[in-house]
């Protein structure tokens, strides 16, 4: 048994678990429509089938108050029922087993209902909530037991009390969002009331036999936040309640430190986990960037919890489980902690899906089956989106040979994962190397294929990608200005003084990999946490302290044309985690630049119709990029069609989440 405490059962009492792997709440958006049921049982069933013991939906809301959107997911009525029935019986029928989140969103309701302590909007929603009154704290209360009565008919083997994150329950437990003076604020106690409530009623509603996980932050980030004092005192009260087990929250949504995306180290959490373990006796599930086996296997063996939860690497990869315990970690297609297709898409209220994976949610709609008959098929690059499409294009069946000039397989993505924070990228590498053999795709590394070349082929996929934009100026041709693929690949000297041309994505990115010394901060807690300023030994309020970053290794500017705030078409839930990086490094941003000329003295640039020299010894150009698709005209030359994906269909806005979804699209298709 490769991963032995992983798999070692969990006795739960009037049920055991096969493994010590949750699979924690994810919305994905398909929970808020009665007619995406069938969709949601699908997504669930794949899970189960690879090899999880126990899921957690995404948050269910108990009432039109406690509604996170306007419509949506909530089970409080007769008629809720049924449709989560088809999600209970398909993981059932798998032999799995799901508790439902009960959600209530507080003030973070983005809807005109939404109710909180006290009359505080939250930084992150335009809606200012009504402060319930008490009888409106019953009603709530009643609520939460109404909901948890429901999910048991519809089938579900228990609930999870949605306690943190700065949702309402978190709300009540807060000085910093409860400024209530009545039975449910004032002194800890009165704050605490609310959840202790919840559990103990709804423990008298369900009965023994049924799972009530309570979800507790353990440390809001945020100031006003609780103690640890505070929070063990819950845990314990929370225990007697009669919950079954307690989760990890970590931070609220409003916090300003980030605690899921990609440069949070790996497990960055777990020792607050630990710390809670040797307060209370029921058993502790931890969270937040557990993505690997062994990562979650050294938690577990260090005794840091009982279970791991993992909700965005189980979209990323539905069978992680049943390769972890084949031994097969190699194949385990990796969560990069990006965002991009699940969180960025809830909060932009699309379906949620995954970056890597593009059939999670899809999976009754992007379906892999075996081709027709078998074609010989070219595919040209190995970037994303060829990748991804050569290797589905084998799994069905075809022939394929995927040729790529540079002497790896990556593309652009290469290139990303050396941006300091990025590092998980190259899981994705290794992942489609191994897809590579395991298909029987032919790789042709350090081969620049020609129409020549491309003739015999029944099919030809054109993922060339893109090339970097070149920059019209005065003084661009000389040697101290660089190109961005130059910089990240090590090719070129970079002085103490840069200046960025571009401020996209890319421009971001290399100013990070201009300014951080390395090792990353990615790679060591201990260093991260004291650089955002998370308190580790718990003794301040809401654990937080003034973040101490480490100096930047160079001085930079980074600039745009376009006037404003640099970084506002970043992505939705990580963009403000790269504009605060850059500013803690004191990276200067400037927008409305005009650039003039590059000669001896630096850049030359003009803001406002002031004229400015930049002192800067390097220039690195992040322009943005063009298509590379010289060899789709000289195959219609030859009048042979190529089917263009990724960045050599279109280079505007590209990002990987596209080159892979169009790339696994396509191939499904010939
Ligand atoms: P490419 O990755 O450009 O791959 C094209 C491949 O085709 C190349 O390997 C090239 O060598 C090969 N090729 C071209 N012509 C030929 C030929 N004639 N014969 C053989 N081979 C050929 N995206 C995100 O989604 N999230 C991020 O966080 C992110 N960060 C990034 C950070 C950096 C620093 C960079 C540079 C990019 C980042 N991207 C990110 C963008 C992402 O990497 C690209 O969108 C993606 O790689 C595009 O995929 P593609 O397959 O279309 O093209
Ligand atoms: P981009 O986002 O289009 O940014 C290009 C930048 O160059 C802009 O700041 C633009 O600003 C500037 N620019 C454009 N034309 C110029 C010119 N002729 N001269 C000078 N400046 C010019 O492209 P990118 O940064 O190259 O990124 C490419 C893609 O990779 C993006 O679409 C992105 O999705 C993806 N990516 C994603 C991430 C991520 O974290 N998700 C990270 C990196 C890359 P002005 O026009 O205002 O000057
Ligand atoms: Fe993980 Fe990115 Fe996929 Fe979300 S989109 S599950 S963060 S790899």
């Amino acid at each position: 048994m490769p991963y032995p405490h992983l798999f070692s059962p969990l006795d739960l009492g009037h049920l055991t678990l096969p493994n010590r792997v949750i699979m924690g709440s994810m919305h994905t958006g398909l929970e808020d429509r009665a007619r995406d049921f069938d969709k949601l049982a699908a997504y669930f069933a794949e899970r189960v089938r690879g090899g999880v013991g126990l899921i957690v939906t995404g948050g269910i809301a108990p009432s039109i108050e406690g509604w996170l959107t306007p419509l949506g997911g909530r089970l409080s009525m007769p008629w809720h029922v049924a449709r989560h029935r088809k999600v209970t019986r398909a993981v059932h029928d798998e032999g799995g087993r799901i508790c439902l989140q009960i959600l209530h969103g507080g003030r973070y309701g983005y809807h005109p209902f939404s109710v909180a302590p006290s009359r505080l909007k939250a930084p992150i929603t335009p809606f200012t909530p009504r402060a319930l009154g008490a009888r409106g704290v019953e009603r709530t209360i009643a609520d939460f037991v109404n909901c948890a009565r429901k999910a048991r008919e519809a089938g579900y083997d228990g609930v999870e009390v949605m306690g943190s994150e700065g949702y309402l329950i978190n709300e009540f437990l807060a000085e910093r969002s409860n400024q209530r003076h009545d039975a449910w604020g004032g002194s800890v106690e009165r704050r605490q009331r609310l959840p202790v409530e919840i559990v103990q009623r709804m423990r008298a509603a369900v009965g023994p036999d049924f799972l009530i996980i309570y979800r507790l932050s353990m440390l809001d980030l945020v100031d006003g936040g609780q103690t640890w004092d505070e929070i063990v005192a819950l845990a314990r009260k929370i225990q007697s309640a009669g919950a079954s087990l307690i989760n990890s929250g970590i931070g609220w949504h409003e916090s300003r430190v980030p605690t899921i995306v990609t440069s949070v180290p790996r497990a960055a959490f777990s020792w607050v986990t630990r710390r809670l373990k040797a307060e209370v006796s029921i058993p502790l599930i931890t969270s937040n960037r557990i993505n690997m086996p062994a990562v979650a296997e050294r938690i577990l063996a260090d005794g840091d919890a009982d279970m791991v939860s993992m909700a965005r690497p189980l979209l990323a990869d539905p069978h992680w489980l049943r390769k972890a315990r084949e031994d097969r970690a190699a194949d385990i297609n990796t969560c990069i902690a990006c965002n991009q297709a699940c969180l960025d898409h809830v909060f932009e209220h699309k379906r949620a899906s995954c970056l890597v994976n593009p059939r999670a949610c899809h999976e009754t709609e992007l379906v892999v089956t075996a081709a027709a008959s078998s074609r010989r098929i070219a595919v040209v690059g190995a970037g994303p989106a060829g990748l991804a499409c050569a290797t589905t294009l084998a799994e069905r069946g075809h022939a394929v040979t995927l040729f790529e000039r540079a002497a790896q397989i990556g593309g652009q993505f290469r290139l990303a994962m050396r941006i300091p924070g990025k590092e998980e990228f190259a899981e994705t590498l290794r992942y489609f190397s191994r897809r590579i053999e395991q298909t029987g795709v032919e790789l042709r590394l350090a081969t620049e294929a020609t129409p020549d070349a491309l003739g015999g082929y029944d099919e030809v996929v054109l993922a060339t990608g893109v090339t970097p934009r070149a920059l019209v100026l005065a003084g661009a041709e000389r040697a101290n200005v660089l190109s961005y693929v130059d910089v990240l690949q090590g090719h070129a000297a970079v002085g103490q003084r840069v200046a960025i041309i571009g401020a996209g994505g890319i421009g971001f990115d290399v100013a990070e990999f201009l300014i951080e010394p390395a090792p990353s901060p990615s790679t060591d807690i201990a260093r991260w946490a004291r650089e955002w300023g998370v308190d580790t030994s718990l003794a301040a309020r809401g654990g937080l302290l003034p973040p101490a970053p480490a100096p930047a290794a160079r001085q930079v500017w980074l600039l745009q044309r376009t006037p404003g705030k640099l970084g506002k078409r970043l992505n939705r839930t990580t963009g403000w985690v790269h504009r605060a990086t850059l500013a803690a490094k004191q990276v200067t941003m400037l927008g409305g630049v005009e650039y003039e000329r590059i000669d001896d003295a630096g850049l030359h640039i003009r803001i406002d119709g002031q004229a400015q020299v930049l002192a800067v010894d390097t220039v690195v150009v992040c322009a943005g990029q063009q298509a590379n698709r010289s060899l789709h005209a000289a195959l219609a030359a030859r009048g042979l069609r190529g089917h263009l994906i990724g960045g050599a269909d279109v280079a505007a806005e590209l990002d990987a989440k596209r080159a892979i979804a169009q790339g696994t699209q396509l191939a499904t298709t010939l």
